[in-house]
């Protein structure tokens, strides 16, 4: 069986090998958070545009402004002001932060370490080349690259875009993922369910998932544990980039995906892997779409979109599949889990005095959402160290919605 980390590298693989010409769409800047960006987009001026001032102080000759020597100040300059003039010697100009430096002028001695009499300014401290300038074109110079393709755009990037004057950017389309539930034992969520009923609850979980990872959810609603219904709606599902489903992919007689997936020509590149939740995962292609089966309890659902799902959501969408985001903490109490699966257990990292630690939840097992309500993390319990000792270092994986 799979390693969970093999299985990515299996779904990267084969997601990389689907990539042929994206489409794109041109968007405003406000509309284009979580895209991925397919253009080049290069820095219009040099940044900064002039010796910008980064404290309110004096601008000074900096041989000039040793501790206890006195200047006379002779104007003032604040942020966007026009600057032209060059410092005389034995003068400084008061300058407020953002304000260009005026030629001559080789540092800004804050406001703080001076005393201003008049006209004159004692300067309380040494005065060092350069202080509390950034110099014209430090961050960048005209023509350097301020994005790059497959860089998804969050605020810094959209701020980068905003600062450069790229007021739209061309973006690739999300990858459209279609959602399809199976069980005949789920009802849509505005439904009475019956007695033995569940509300679909995979179905909001994994739209709001592919979202949040830059895709378009595509919801097809739920199939019945029987050939035809799951026909009909995995022949739909496979009109998207990738069919997600969710159920049936387990040991029991009506467990029918992946012979319905087959009955079209699916290949399957996995049907296993050695973790818990999420054991039956199946990843496969078919019509040339990717298609993955997550085992239908509502955290293991969770848990194998995380890891598996997201890759390819990441390159078909023109980005890089972002790694793990594994982080090393401390565990609260002790831990004895079964060997031979790498366990992702709902867990809780807390901070006290900015340290961490986690400790893991008390669950019900796999269909057990409550818990997960709780959890801001999965705690990783090794497949070949299933009994940890309290206050050992332990690794997490953060839920991508939460940290
Ligand atoms: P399965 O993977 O089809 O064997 O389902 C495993 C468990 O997950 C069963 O208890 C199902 O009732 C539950 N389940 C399956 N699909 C959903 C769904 N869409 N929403 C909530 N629970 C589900
Ligand atoms: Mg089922």
């Amino acid at each position: 069986m799979l390693s969970f980390t093999d299985a990515r590298q299996v779904v990267i693989r084969h997601s990389s090998a689907q990539i042929g010409n994206r489409s794109t769409t041109l968007l405003e800047l406000s509309n284009a958070l979580g895209y991925v960006v397919a253009e080049e987009i290069r820095s219009d001026r040099e940044y900064p545009p002039f010796d910008r001032s980064t404290r309110d102080g004096y601008a000074v000759h900096s041989g000039e402004a040793s501790p206890g020597a006195q200047l006379r100040c002779v104007g003032e300059i604040k942020a966007g002001d026009r600057v032209t003039e060059s410092l005389q010697s034995g003068t400084c100009v008061q300058i407020m932060t953002g304000a260009a430096v005026p030629p001559g002028a080789d540092a800004v001695v804050m406001i703080e370490f001076t005393k201003r009499d008049g006209e004159m300014v004692t300067f309380e401290r040494g005065t060092e080349t350069s202080q509390n300038i950034v110099a014209r074109g430090s961050e960048a110079h005209i023509g350097d690259p301020a994005l790059q393709p497959g860089l998804r755009l969050g605020f810094a990037e959209l701020a980068v875009a905003a600062q450069v004057g790229a007021t739209s950017l061309r973006c690739y389309k999300k990858p459209r993922v279609a959602i399809l539930s199976t069980g005949d034992e789920v009802v849509p969520i505005a439904e009475t369910p019956g007695p033995f009923h569940i509300r679909n609850s995979n179905a909001v979980s994994l739209a709001v998932q592919v979202q949040l990872a830059g895709g378009e959810p595509v919801l097809l609603g739920n199939a019945l544990d029987r050939v035809d219904d799951l026909s009909a709606k995995i022949e739909q599902g496979l009109r998207e980039d990738i069919l997600v489903l969710s159920g049936g992919v387990s040991m029991g007689k009506y467990d029918l995906v992946e012979s319905v997936l087959s009955s079209f020509g699916a290949e399957f590149y996995f049907d296993a892997v050695a973790i818990r939740p999420g054991k039956p995962t199946v990843f496969g292609r078919c019509r040339n779409k990717l298609v993955f089966g997550l085992p239908g309890n509502p955290v293991s659902t969770m848990v194998t979109f995380q890891l598996f799902a997201i890759p390819a959501i990441d390159i078909l969408g023109g980005a890089e599949a972002r790694a793990l985001p594994f982080l090393e903490t401390t565990l609260a109490g002790a831990l004895n889990e079964k060997a031979g699966l790498t366990h992702f257990l709902p867990a809780r990292v807390e901070w006290s005095d900015s340290r961490p630690r986690v400790a893991a939840l008390r669950w019900q097992g796999s269909g057990d959402i409550a818990a997960l309500t709780q959890a801001n993390c999965f705690l990783v319990v090794p497949a070949e160290r299933p009994m940890i000792p309290a206050g050992d270092r332990v690794s997490v994986l953060p839920r991508f919605d939460v940290l």
